[in-house]
């Protein structure tokens, strides 16, 4: 059985929902609350999905597609820059030495599979030369914030049993407190190296990419004792792709195309919070969903 879970920023248009079980010649709907609906329907994964984005089209509300049975998670693994903060954090740095277009135009094109990600970091971490880190302090204060829902979603996620991981090709100086912030259980990130309290335009190896995230996913897994199919991952751009492809449920969050062709659910239009609802878990009430 898969379950399609429509949420919408607002009230979830009946008509929308009516229309898609018609289509989807689907067994059943269970309206979870006014912002969430779940469609349950046999067939193919793959061809309910394609079914479902077709229909749903430009409308605004995310679909969420995958195997009812295992809707519950037990880990929780996110990608931090752009996904759980709004901003991409070496560019922000990039603009102390006022080169932000120049960088920022580099990790557009690595969040989009243009360039190898490692190669692209270097190069980027080298324009960061002589830069104090107390400008990361500055910015974590005056720049850095939460995507929405980034802090409900984690809260609830933990208070529902699951481990919270955030796992960032950017930086640990930027990546734990950012964890801290929002309670996440660990961090993991590259590491800026500094001297003296400068940064070096040096970036420690190995590089935190994307094959690590997937590895990183997957150790999670075994020290938990679970699959990946009992886990939730989220990202945005090329280097999530694997650990998303990965995940029993990967979500997609305002992506780069290359990786909402690739997961199970894509928020274009609902905050953080819609991945609760995946997970069958309302936010508001904090009802659960039975598995199916
Ligand atoms: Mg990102």
């Amino acid at each position: 059985m898969i379950v399609v879970t429509l949420v919408a920023p607002g009230p979830l248009s009946p008509q929308l929902v009516a229309s898609l079980v018609g289509t989807l010649g689907a067994h059943r709907a269970d309206r979870v609350d006014e912002q969430a609906t779940d469609i349950y329907v046999e067939g193919d994964r793959r061809a309910i999905r394609e079914t479902v984005f077709t229909h749903i089209h430009d409308a605004p509300v995310d679909a969420i597609v995958q195997p009812a049975r295992t809707r519950r998670k037990r880990l929780l693994i996110s990608d931090m820059d752009s996904t759980l903060i709004g901003q991409e954090c070496i560019d922000e740095l990039a603009a102390v030495h006022d080169l932000k277009p120049r960088v920022a135009a580099i990790t557009e094109r690595a969040m989009r599979g243009e360039l190898a990600f490692a190669d692209a970091l270097i190069e980027r971490v080298k324009l960061l030369t002589g830069i104090p880190e107390s400008s990361i302090e500055t910015l974590l204060d005056t720049v850095i914030t939460p995507s929405p829902g980034a802090a409900e979603m984690i809260a609830v996620a933990k208070r529902n049993g699951i481990r919270t991981v955030l796992v960032s090709g950017g930086f640990m100086h930027f990546a734990e407190p950012v964890a801290e912030r929002l309670g996440i259980d660990a961090a993991f990130a590259n590491r800026l190296i500094a001297a003296d309290g400068i940064l070096t335009g040096a970036v420690a190896q190995p590089i935190l990419g994307a094959d690590e995230k997937k590895v990183r996913l997957l150790t999670e897994c075994e020290a938990l004792g679970i699959t990946p199919e009992d886990a939730i991952a989220l990202g945005d751009g090329a280097n999530d792709l694997a650990m998303v492809e990965t995940a029993g449920l990967g979500i997609a969050y305002r992506p780069k195309p290359i990786l909402a062709a690739a997961a199970d659910g894509v928020l274009r239009h609902c905050d953080l919070t819609a991945a609760l609802y995946a997970m069958g878990i309302a936010p508001n009430t904090e009802s659960s969903v039975s598995s199916v």
